[in-house]
């Protein structure tokens, strides 16, 4: 038995109109939103595999739905809260959807964790993606959901229409700013079935790359882990609609997270190595749960570090360091260890 999100799908539930870049039910592979008894549904299935959930709405904008709409909702998993065999409830919303009486509601039927998708804190951007909100409502709505106690995670986007390196990075700063709990950094997949989809095919939007998502992510982590903010995912979750032919491109990788981790070491191993001789032999110390990151797919950060500083050998190897620090090791000459 182990602790679980119970994930619960009301896709496009609430949304005003559709995000350029969002197709909810490719995205989930839902097709309708959950009824009550789904909810139930979901629970009853859930609780026999796992225990101590967490109920999440997720896929829509929760709060965003008429308010006995989200009454009913909540009120079917009442029960197993007050017998505690669901902890609590998260919901994924917008920042133009919060008032003080939406939280009132959320937080008497058991809502412990909101999510905002903020997506950017660029104007431009969230114009040019349709969101029909602004930078601003995300600040008040964090505000207001902080001060309420609720736990708050902000989601924010990568590679959006009108967005560059800059204004990706300087949007992760003004969330780090708004000291969320958690942050989920979405890199744009342009997915079938979307405004997005069809800009792209018009020309009129560049196909934010696997490989630009990895470099601007690469700035973008260590912002969130200097604050000491929880990066909870990293890329879109692989599903059998996407891997099938949904993602037509952009930023869609399984192994995205990994990618962007590999990079972030890569660029913090070039710093450890400034001013290392050529022909030098060099062991790089990590952390054990970095040794592959480290290494890079394909030994690709291997080969590069060791083409860039002309070292005569690169190797990785474990040492009970800090998740993310180098140590930089030289030996005489390259043995095997
Ligand atoms: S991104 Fe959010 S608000 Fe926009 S259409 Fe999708 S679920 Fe709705």
């Amino acid at each position: 038995m182990r602790k679980s999100i119970i994930p619960v799908f009301i896709p496009h539930l609430g949304c005003p109109h559709d995000c350029v870049f969002c197709n909810q039910k490719r995205i989930s592979g839902s097709l309708l939103p959950a009824s009550p008894e789904d909810v139930v549904k979901a629970i009853d299935e859930a609780l026999e595999k796992c225990e101590n959930a967490e109920l999440a709405f997720y896929g829509g904008s929760f709060t965003a739905i008429s308010m006995d709409e989200q009454r009913a909702l909540l009120s079917a998993a009442a029960p197993y809260l007050a017998e505690g065999r669901i902890t609590s409830i998260r919901v994924s919303t917008r920042p133009d959807a919060i008032s003080e009486d939406i939280l009132s509601l959320l937080w008497d039927r058991g809502v412990r964790t909101i999510e905002l998708g903020s997506q950017s804190m660029m104007d431009c951007v969230l114009s040019a993606s349709w969101r029909g909100h602004t930078a601003a409502d995300t600040e008040n709505a964090a505000k207001m959901i902080k001060s309420r106690g609720f736990s708050l995670v902000l989601q924010m986007m990568t590679g959006l229409p009108g967005s560059d390196m800059e204004k990706d990075i300087i949007t992760a700063e003004k969330i780090a700013a708004l000291k969320p709990d958690g942050v989920r950094i979405y890199p744009t997949v342009i997915i079938r079935d979307t405004a997005l989809a069809d800009m792209w095919a018009e020309g009129k939007y560049e196909e934010h790359s696997v490989e630009a998502a990895a470099e601007v992510c690469s700035e973008i982590l260590p912002i969130f882990e200097k604050a000491g903010i929880k990066v909870i995912r990293l890329g879109l979750n692989p599903s059998d609609e996407l891997s099938g032919g949904d993602a037509l491109g952009g930023a869609y990788h399984p192994a995205l997270g990994e990618i962007v981790k590999s990079r972030v070491l890569l660029k913090k191993a070039r710093e450890a190595l400034k001013g290392v001789k050529a022909g030098e032999n060099v062991v790089l110390r990590v952390n054990p749960s970095c040794l592959s990151q480290m290494i890079g797919q394909k030994r690709s950060n291997i080969i590069k570090l060791s083409e860039e500083f002309s070292l005569n050998s690169l190797s990785v190897k474990s040492a009970d360091v800090e998740i993310g620090e180098i140590i930089v090791e030289f030996v005489a000459k390259e043995k095997s260890l």
